[in-house]
C-alpha cells in the first residue's frame, strides 16, 4: 500500500475527472491520501472530498503566497475545522520567497499564527518552503513547533538541513523531484534520511515525476516516487511502501 501525504485533488485541474483520478490511484495501490487545502475555496473542496471518500483525509491551512489575504475569521474557521474527525493536520503553511505577492513579514506573521493554532488544537503541521529554508527553520525553532511536529513537504534542502528538521520532530516528505535526473539534493536526502522519518507525496497536480515531468501530476504517480526512493535506499519496494505508509498513519493518528 502507498500513502500519498500531499495531494491537491481539490483544485480545478481535477474538476473534470476527479473520480477517475481517484480510481487510478487506488488501482496503483494508493490506499490513503491527504487532500491539502490552502485558501477558502480549496479548504471547502477538501472538506467535501473527505466526506465523500473514507480513505481521504484533509489538512487545512493558509498558503504563504496568499498570506496577505488571510483574515482573522479565516484563522477562526480553520480552528473550527480542526475539530473535524478527518482533519489530520494544519497546513500547508510556511514561507515562499519565490513569489512577491505577500511581503516576508506578513508571511512570517501568518506562519507563526498557524503554528500557535496547531499547538492549541494539538495537530501536526505541514510546511511549505520555497527559497526560505533558513527562515523557516528559525520560525519553527522560535515557535517551538517540535511540540506538534509535522512534515517538511516536498523537501528540497540539504541533508544537514533535513537533520535539523528531524531534530525538531519533523518528517521529511519527498515528491517528484527525487526522480529528476539532475536533482542531486533530494536523491542524497532519500539515501541519508532514516526510513523511520520519510514520507512520500505527489503534490499533484504539480511536480509530476519522471517520465511524466511537465504533465499534470496525479496520486497514482506516487508509485514512481516510491520506486525511485526504494532504488536509492537499496530497499525492497514493498517494504518502502509499507514503512512510509506506517509513518504517515502514526503522524496523522490514523488507526490501522
Ligand atoms: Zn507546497
Ligand atoms: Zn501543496
Amino acid at each position: 500500500m502507498l500513502f500519498d501525504t500531499h495531494t491537491h485533488l481539490n483544485v480545478e485541474q481535477f474538476s473534470e475527472d476527479q473520480k477517475e483520478v481517484i480510481e487510478r490511484a487506488q488501482a496503483a495501490g494508493v490506499s490513503k491520501m491527504v487532500v491539502v487545502g490552502f485558501d477558502r475555496e480549496t479548504i471547502t473542496h477538501a472538506m467535501e472530498l473527505v466526506e465523500q471518500y473514507d480513505f481521504l483525509y484533509a489538512a487545512v491551512g493558509w498558503h504563504p503566497v496568499d498570506a496577505i489575504d488571510m483574515k482573522e475569521e479565516d484563522l477562526e474557521w480553520i480552528e473550527e475545522l480542526a475539530g473535524h474527525p478527518k482533519v489530520v493536520a494544519i497546513g500547508e503553511m510556511g514561507l515562499d520567497y519565490h513569489w512577491d505577492k505577500s511581503p516576508h513579514d506578513i508571511q512570517k506573521d501568518v506562519f507563526r499564527k498557524q503554528i500557535q493554532l496547531a499547538k492549541k488544537v494539538k495537530l501536526p503541521i505541514i510546511i511549505h518552503n520555497r527559497e526560505a529554508t533558513r527562515d523557516v527553520i528559525d520560525v519553527l525553532k522560535e515557535e517551538n513547533a517540535a511540540e506538534v511536529g509535522g512534515i517538511m513537504h516536498c523537501f528540497a534542502g540539504t541533508v544537514e538541513e533535513a537533520n535539523e528538521c528531524l531534530d525538531m520532530n519533523f518528517y521529511i516528505s519527498l515528491g517528484g523531484p527525487v526522480t529528476f535526473k539532475n536533482a542531486k539534493l533530494p536523491k542524497e536526502v532519500a539515501k541519508e534520511i532514516p526510513i523511520e522519518r520519510l514520507l512520500i507525496e505527489t503534490d499533484c497536480p504539480f511536480l509530476a515525476p519522471h517520465p511524466n515531468r511537465g504533465k499534470r501530476n496525479e496520486p497514482s504517480y506516487v508509485k514512481l516516487i516510491a520506486e525511485q526512493i526504494a532504488d536509492l535506499k537499496e530497499m525492497d519496494y514493498e517494504e518502502l511502501a509499507r514503512r512510509t505508509s506506517d509513518n504517515a498513519m502514526t503522524l496523522f493518528g490514523i488507526s490501522r
